[in-house]
């Protein structure tokens, strides 16, 4: 309450004209607060440029969620050839100001193809730290080895986020983040004792609410890291609204639609304030665009999808007081219903069309869910049981979408997902269990940061009721880490040793190769 309290009475000191009409008041100035709080980031790589991104914050967790500032704040940005800033190749001003929480997003070209650059921003008489991007090769470039890394699920509350800090370690080309960079809901701690950490605002409702919980997410030092080591790609999931949503639909049937997608449009507004994301993001109202193409010169093309802004239709078969994820049996015809969309009808027909025109020899969807069936049996009966949340809870957009990979012949398909907290490694057929059935791709899914996964007694199950589901590792937090190069794809699970402590070592837990013409991942 307090909080929407003191947003109005922002917007109404904005729109009168009453504030200062300097940027940090003299009282931050005078605790030597600086405005780089939330650190710097790239996104979107290609051949002559990339988007370079910060916000200046110097109270990140000011109430209001405008980071302690008021007034516009012109910002420099440099573009570097070097590490050391020395050889300045470009350079500009833009103005960051609250309609945006003081967020700036530059979106650099003419740069050379194939190349390290680093950058940083200067305002209120600071410096941010430096970061470093990269281009994309030229379009058609030959290229030797692409090196990048996944991670999803990454809960505050959870754990430190080791896992980012060890992929910023290893220096990738590329980073993608597949969903759920923050949570929305906060956990008891009397039902869960030992948490890590406690999120350190309320639970986000409104565009106060939620640039607050992306600010305190990017105060972490392993994410800011992160950031400043690679360029970016992005999908979400649910969390960065609100668990387990399809669309306009809540997971609470008391939420009306209308009102849903007000608060959809208060969480996608700050996620475009917090990422590295280009222009053509800005979101209108509820409506904002992530999923998109990239190609990495001769070698890949990216397709990354959004498996939860356009579902044309509620999760499957809900009860009267629920609509999120839960599992149903063969009796629920709505989950195979091939009117019913995970992805939309125009991100699908997008899909299609760009698998059909594609040329590049390695095809990467890289989306937010589960891809392959799992089949849970039912504890009474054994009969089997799906999910309705991922895109089991959508088959027919399975079927479509692995029906256009087949017949567009987009070469060597593999789903890069999130979601499910676990490590899992997939083949993607036709027919689900069906050993005459040939794979149409490879599906790595890279457990999950922080979040919760499972324990070693659900792994048996899991397996014996998928028999085209190799690896399913619940135990373990961490990511997956990439080498791609002409004739394979190495993958290596990477785990963190304890989520519990901001200085957890790393590991390979099991590494993986995808042979160019075989589909499917084989242990390495
Ligand atoms: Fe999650
Ligand atoms: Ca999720």
């Amino acid at each position: 309450m307090a909080q929407s309290r003191i947003t109005r009475r922002g917007v109404l000191e904005a729109a009168t004209g009453l504030i200062a009409a300097k940027a940090l008041p003299a009282w931050a100035a005078a605790r030597g607060l600086q405005p780089f709080t939330l650190g710097v980031a790239s996104g979107d790589p290609v051949p002559d440029g990339f988007v370079i991104w910060t916000r200046m914050a110097p109270e990140p967790l000011a109430p209001d969620g405008l980071g302690g500032l008021r007034a516009p704040v012109p910002v420099r940005w440099e573009i570097a050839a070097d590490e050391g800033m020395s050889h300045i190749v470009q350079a500009g001003h833009v103005q960051a100001d609250s309609r945006f929480a003081h967020s700036a997003h530059v979106e650099v070209a003419g740069l050379k193809p194939d190349r390290p650059y680093w950058y940083r921003f200067t305002a209120m008489g600071e410096q941010s730290p430096v970061g470093r991007a990269r281009t994309a090769p030229a379009p058609g470039q030959q290229v030797d080895r692409l090196h990048f890394a996944f991670a999803s699920c990454s809960n505050w509350e959870r754990g430190y986020f080791s896992a980012y800090r060890h992929m910023a370690e290893e220096q990738p080309d590329l980073v993608m983040f597949l969903g759920d960079y923050i949570y929305e809901g906060s956990l008891d701690p009397a039902l869960t004792p030992g948490l890590a950490r406690r999120h350190q605002t309320p639970d986000p409702v409104d565009l106060a609410g939620y640039r607050l919980r992306f600010a305190s997410y990017h105060t972490d030092p392993d994410l800011q890291a992160l950031h400043a080591a690679a360029p970016s790609l992005m999908t979400w999931d649910d969390h960065e609204v609100e668990n387990d949503y399809s669309n306009q639909w809540s997971e609470w049937p008391k939420t009306d639609p209308a009102a849903f997608l007000k608060r959809r449009a208060a969480s996608y507004r700050a996620y475009y304030e917090h990422m590295p994301l280009r222009r053509r993001s800005i979101p209108r109202g509820p409506d904002m665009q992530v999923y998109d193409r990239f190609r990495w010169g001769e070698l890949a093309e990216f397709h990354v999808l959004d498996g939860r802004q356009y579902r044309t239709a509620m999760q499957a078969c809900p009860t009267a007081d629920f609509r999120g994820g839960h599992q149903v049996g063969a009796d629920c015809a709505e989950r195979t219903d091939p009117r019913r969309s995970m992805l939309g009808w125009a991100q699908e027909a997008w899909l299609f069309d760009g698998l059909k025109r594609s040329k590049a020899p390695w095809t990467i969807l890289a989306q937010d869910l589960l891809v392959a069936q799992g089949i849970a049996k039912a504890p009474a009966t054994d009969a089997p049981t799906w999910r309705t949340d991922a895109w089991d809870g959508y088959a027919s957009t399975r079927t479509r979408v692995l029906d256009a990979i087949t017949a567009s012949r987009a070469a060597n398909p593999v789903f890069l997902s999130g979601d499910a907290h676990a490590f899992f490694v997939n083949d993607l057929k036709q027919r689900w269990g069906d050993p005459s059935s040939p794979v149409v791709a490879a599906e790595f899914l890279g457990t999950s940061v922080t979040s919760d996964g499972g324990v070693e007694a659900s792994i048996r199950p899991v397996l014996d009721a998928n028999p085209d589901i190799h690896l399913y590792e619940p135990r373990y937090r961490g990511y997956v880490s990439m080498t791609l190069s002409r004739a394979r794809l190495d993958t290596r699970l990477q785990v963190v040793s304890d989520r519990a402590d901001p200085k957890a070592s790393v590991s390979t837990l099991m590494a993986y190769v995808v042979e160019s013409g075989k589909p499917g991942a084989v242990p390495a």
